[in-house]
């Protein structure tokens, strides 16, 4: 059959022939390209030879390759350009996958080859690089259970099973609970709400019914708003008592026996698997390397951010008490003062600022802050085919105009792309003493398009954004190493988010500014006083952000590192809380009960990994601030930094550029919450 996808791509770059590639031909290659991966497992299961680097490790890295490549193509187009055809597509797409990956990880002959090898191979004879993939290998079989008898391996089966249909579980509660609440107001009852809020207000209220009144929910661009702006304070406490004791109410949508089931059958998993908690399983792949670490890591943060945000919320209580005469700030003040104090010290505004936006002078800004570091330049191309025409498509060369990557930008909504922002892509990198496969990049956002006669202006966040995932691609597009699974951004998850949020950074100092922040109009550059009004408007209640962020991190380790030490769902959570409290504890609510990150999603002992990623971006960039913002040598080992991808342990590669460890301190320096080093 003539299968586009299966041949290789006869294109430019061999970039993908998305004009050739129909939804139809999906499906029969990729049952195709299922079976080669298999028979090339076969093949590593009867080599009769001993099991060596070559034969086992490196010949697993490389089986199935086209299987990988089909499903890159597939849920790429899924997330950016998808069809009907397509969502139908990917429920036979999914099971099929995971069949495959479960045909090659539960594999008994395959794993006595690997387990052979591992212990065979003298492993300081290897490069680091191979002796990460020997290591990476061999670990992802124990952690799949491939070491246990018949009847354990049975039962890690049936954990899993029920703690998939317990996180399934614990979402549809907490969506039951969101959905149900309903609080139909008048309008003197949402005095402050911004326009935008009071007319989606009305219309919900009306498809409800109940025309003439207004609707408030518990749904983000509800809840929000109003906690934010709504002036009415009885409500504002009606309303977070809502929101806070979501599943916490003891009747069919309560989630507390979920929980308590999550985390025992995650105990017991983590234990038949060899590990002493759920936390040391999950850490034991991540940059922070067990609860300790991580315990050590979030009270060095609490130890400054707990006084700052205490005098932070007196400020703010003394300007509510001038302002409105409160005696007492409460928790469902907090917003509402909040904003108030933030719009009065620093008015700025998106409106005023997004002229200095336009989308074209932000990718180019973002291009020559590239080519300042790294000597890079991006080059558009029109020979290349893309899967839609908003996508624009470049090739990046280095400074010597050898070939780099390619790089495909796709900006705009349309109906078949999902919200939000990221970064993916075609092709990976790897390389051999022979070849050099270089990748192929993709960034997807949905910035508002430009109209006929108005250019596409984006707010500073979506400046943010944009140099967000642009920082992700350079990981991706710098990539210098052997082998596709240790390349680029394949590298432990608490530090995938370095190079990319690094580059927030540049988007604050005025040097980098100037290089593309000029009114699309009359071209002047972005005065100086708004760069400094960002920057502190940014960090605006750092102290008391960071402690929010804290609790919740520690909660999350407290239901994950040992079995729970208090018998109730409440008594354990208030343990961690009580501590840390900036506010009364309120009896009513309930945290754990509604934490779909670490019950429903896959956060669990990760939630700390927001401020871990922050840290790590603070720390590297204080070095460009003393050295320079595009100093060369600060710059040469930032690069050597993303081209490692995961080719060694994350802490031996950001030392190796740091010069020492990460400092959390730094992030705190970058809030303003401390001024001294060391
Ligand atoms: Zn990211």
């Amino acid at each position: 059959m003539h299968n586009p996808l299966l041949r290789e791509f006869d294109t430019p770059f061999g970039t993908v022939p998305f004009e050739e590639i129909k939804t139809e031909h999906f499906l029969p290659a990729l049952k195709e390209a299922i079976q080669r991966g298999l028979a090339e497992i076969q093949a590593i299961c009867d080599e009769t030879s001993p099991a060596d680097f070559d034969n086992t490790i490196f010949a697993l890295e490389e089986a199935g390759v086209l299987v990988s490549r089909i499903a890159e193509i597939f849920f790429n187009l899924n997330s950016a350009e998808t069809s009907e055809e397509i969502q139908m597509l990917a429920r036979d797409f999914s099971p099929l996958l995971s069949e495959y990956r479960n045909d090659v990880i539960l594999n008994p002959r395959l794993f006595a080859r690997v387990k052979e090898a591992y212990e065979g191979i003298d492993a300081s004879k290897l490069d680091k690089e191979s002796q990460m993939l020997l290591e990476k290998t061999y670990k992802s079989f124990q952690r799949n259970g491939a070491f246990l008898a018949e009847d354990e391996q049975k039962r890690l089966r049936a954990i899993d099973q029920q703690l998939a249909q317990l996180s399934l579980q614990f979402g549809e509660n907490v969506l039951a609970e969101t959905n149900r609440y309903e609080l139909f107001l008048n309008e003197s009852q949402i005095e402050g709400l911004p326009d935008y809020a009071k007319e989606a207000a009305a219309e919900e209220a009306k498809a409800k019914g109940e025309e003439g009144k207004f609707l408030i929910s518990l749904q983000a661009p509800s809840y929000i708003p109003f906690m934010t702006y709504a002036k009415d304070r009885a409500l504002r406490k009606e309303l977070l008592l809502a929101y806070g004791s979501k599943a916490f109410k003891g009747d069919e949508y309560d989630n507390q026996q979920t929980i308590q089931q999550i985390v025992k059958l995650r105990h017991e998993r983590a234990a038949l698997l060899g590990y002493k908690s759920h936390a040391d399983y999950i850490l034991s792949e991540r940059m922070a390397r067990n609860p300790e670490e991580v315990g050590q890591f979030l009270d060095k943060l609490e130890e400054i951010a707990f006084p700052a945000a205490k005098s932070e919320l007196a400020d703010l209580e003394a300007y509510a008490q001038q302002k409105d005469g409160i005696s007492k700030l409460e928790r469902w003040d907090l917003g509402f003062y909040q904003e108030q104090l933030k719009q009065e010290r620093f008015q700025i505004d998106d409106n005023k600022l997004k002229p200095y936006f336009e989308l074209n002078q932000v990718i180019s800004g973002a291009f020559a802050v590239a080519e300042k570091l790294y000597g890079i330049q991006f080059e558009e191309r029109s020979d290349i085919q893309k899967y839609h025409e908003d996508v624009t498509t470049y090739e990046v060369k280095n400074g010597d105009g050898s070939h780099l990557a390619i790089f495909y930008a796709d900006f705009f909504p349309r109906a078949g792309k999902r919200n939000g922002a990221w970064m993916t892509s075609y092709r990976s990198q790897k390389k051999t003493s022979q070849s050099d496969q270089r990748p192929h990049i993709s960034i997807v956002c949905n910035f508002t398009k430009p109209g006929k006669s108005s250019p596409s202006l984006l707010t500073f966040n979506e400046v943010l954004t944009l140099f967000h995932e642009f920082g992700h691609a350079l990981h991706g597009i710098l990539a210098d190493g052997h082998y596709a699974s240790l390349s680029g951004t394949n590298v432990y998850w608490d530090f995938v988010e370095l190079p990319s949020q690094i580059m927030e950074n540049w988007c604050y100092q005025k040097e980098c500014l100037d290089l593309f922040a000029k009114h699309y109009q009359s071209e002047e550059s972005l005065p100086a006083e708004w760069v400094e009004k960002l920057k502190a408007s940014a960090t605006f209640m750092e102290g008391y952000a960071t402690m929010r962020q804290l609790s919740f991190a520690k909660l999350d380790m407290a239901w994950h590192s040992g079995l729970p030490s208090h018998d109730t769902v409440a008594e354990q959570e208030e343990s961690v809380f009580a501590p840390m409290a900036l506010f009364p504890s309120m009896v009513e609510t309930n945290m754990s009960c509604s934490f779909s990150h670490i019950f429903q999603g896959g956060y669990s002992a990760g939630y700390y990994s927001y401020k871990w990623a922050e840290v790590l971006d603070a720390d590297a960039f204080e070095l460009f601030l003393e050295r320079g913002l595009f100093d060369a040598d600060t710059a040469h080992d930032f690069r050597s930094l993303l081209a490692a991808g995961g080719s060694e342990h994350p802490s031996v590669i950001y030392k190796r550029f740091r010069g020492k460890d990460p400092d959390p301190k730094a992030l705190l320096r970058r809030a303003g919450l401390i001024t001294e080093h060391g």
